[in-house]
């Protein structure tokens, strides 16, 4: 037997077509509305987490230095989140370097880690 398809948005059982997703227009538009304000949450997040790593690897790079080794422990002490890079670059000596814009990191042993700050050559 096949269950009742209920409302997307409001649980209430569907009656009438058997696409139907919503009960009505106020249902449909609330459950857009809502997707729409969580794919708009989800992208500030995510932008708000790039420019923070971006500013942390900014921060621990001494001024005027193109390089500096850190350690993961003090990325994280930061809020460093290694979920979120713009991109990654891999040089012809097989490294990947992981950026978030013009700033990146580049993982070394012992959970060390070598910032960069990227120039065009
Ligand atoms: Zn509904």
């Amino acid at each position: 037997m096949e269950q009742p398809k209920t409302c997307l948005q409001c649980g209430k059982p569907l009656r009438g077509r058997a696409d139907k997703k919503f009960c009505g227009d106020y249902c449909r538009n609330n459950y857009n509305n809502q997707l729409k304000a969580d794919s708009t949450n989800y992208v500030r997040n995510v932008n708000h987490a790039l420019g923070k790593n971006r500013r942390i690897l900014e921060d621990l790079l001494p001024a005027g230095e193109k390089m500096t080794k850190t350690t993961k422990e003090k990325l994280l002490h930061h809020g460093f989140s290694f979920k979120y890079i713009t991109h990654k670059f891999t040089n012809k000596n097989g490294s990947t370097y992981y950026y978030c814009y013009d700033h990146g990191y580049l993982p070394l042993d012992n959970e060390r880690y070598l910032i960069v700050h990227w120039r065009e050559e």
